[in-house]
């Protein structure tokens, strides 16, 4: 039986059409029709009023922090159950990432935890100058409370939807309501351009800025004239044909993928021990992953346990990500919080959970969950 991964690409035929129609049309560049069709057409998708196409979700991450004026020595709060990719930009401008706790309804940020420490900063005259908000696993934060404290305290709102495209918050999209919201489109996201990003933002003259930087700060000038640093960031025409095709059918790819979380909630509703991350009363998750916990007194098998399991039938699964305020790399940066990040990290794991996966292919992994239980 072939390996199951967690989350490979799903492609189909209407994304080699578009990747056809760029190479007939010769624009094989970095930028063209493609792309601008394909921000046009997700922006929409969002409800964001600007969409820049760019390499990848962490450069779509490092144009906000920097648009948004973080530089040296200012720091930045940040989800800190989350990719190493939601913090790696903070340091990229010099500035120090502040981490702070999840809550268990979501496991996203803390509200409470947040408004407290910014409260606290600002009036101890050092109010952080961003903070990036994580929707985890496709689950939307509880963006309203978070969104009041930024605004009230001039503190600049990112929204890291990189796992959330697709997924609701009331009646919109996560990454809709900050300054900037930034989606990616990674081999193992919901869509994928093969490797590519979007920034968003509802700022007509911060989303002219974001694609100037992109493209290597190029002054209005005939001779390549620069007043200021930039990037080569900007997504290919090619990628975004390819992205073009997947976004037709991001609606079907989410369900499928809420339909794993359902199948996987189902089958391990009677097993003693096993909760699945939960849903959020305040919007619909895209479960672009499928990630429970495991009280292994109750189990009687330990996450490690089940993974290992399921790695000798060739079925991938993964921990759920180690919080950044554990990770080496940021050994000493400053956190707040209790313990619900590190104890969903030591019982969490993430179950295949691709759109391409089949129902048979989620039996396969049910059976080997439960073979590992006792
Ligand atoms: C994947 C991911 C990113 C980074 O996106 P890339 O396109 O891989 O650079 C950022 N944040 C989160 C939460 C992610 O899952």
């Amino acid at each position: 039986m072939p390996r199951l991964y967690l989350s490979p690409p799903d492609v189909g035929s209407a994304e080699v059409e578009f990747v056809l129609e760029a190479f007939e049309s010769n624009w094989v560049a970095p930028v063209g029709p493609q792309l601008d069709a394909f921000e046009h057409e997700f922006a929409e998708v969002v409800g964001s009023r600007h969409a820049v196409g760019v390499s990848s979700g962490t450069a779509a991450l490092h144009l906000a922090l920097r648009l948004a004026g973080v530089g040296p020595g200012d720091e930045v709060l940040c989800s800190t159950l989350t990719f190493i990719a939601s913090a790696a930009p903070i340091t990229y401008l010099g500035a120090k990432p502040v981490f702070i706790d999840s809550e268990a309804q979501s496991w996203n940020m803390d509200p409470a935890v947040v408004c407290e420490v910014i409260e606290r900063k600002a009036k101890a005259g050092r109010t952080p100058k961003a903070l990036v908000l994580v929707h985890l696993y496709g689950q939307s934060a509880d963006i309203a409370p978070i969104k009041a404290c930024c605004e009230r305290y001039g503190v600049k709102l990112i929204e890291d939807a990189a796992e959330a495209l697709g997924a609701s918050y009331g009646e919109t999209s996560p990454g809709s309501h900050g300054l900037f919201g930034i989606h990616s489109f990674n081999g193992n996201k919901i869509i994928t351009t093969s490797g590519g990003g979007m920034l968003v933002t509802d700022d007509a003259e911060l989303a002219r800025q974001a694609r100037f930087l992109a493209t290597q700060a190029r002054d209005p000038a005939a001779h390549y004239q620069h007043s200021t640093i930039g990037y080569n960031y900007r997504l290919s025409n090619i990628c975004a044909a390819i992205g073009r095709g997947q976004l037709l059918r991001l609606a079907g790819k989410v369900t499928r993928r809420r339909d794993h979380y359902r199948g996987y909630q189902k089958a391990f509703a009677a097993c003693q021990g096993i909760v699945m991350q939960p849903e959020a009363s305040w919007g619909e998750s895209t479960h672009w992953l499928s990630c429970l916990t495991i009280n292994p007194t109750k189990a009687g098998a330990t996450t490690d346990d089940v993974r290992l399991a399921l790695e000798k039938l060739d079925i991938e699964a993964r921990p759920i990500w180690k919080p950044l305020h554990l990770q080496p790399v940021f050994a000493g940066a400053e956190y707040h919080g209790g313990q619900v990040a590190e104890g969903l990290f030591a019982q969490g794991l993430c179950l295949p959970s691709g759109s391409g996966m089949s129902v048979d292919d989620r039996d396969r992994v049910i059976a080997g969950v439960k073979s590992a239980l006792k």
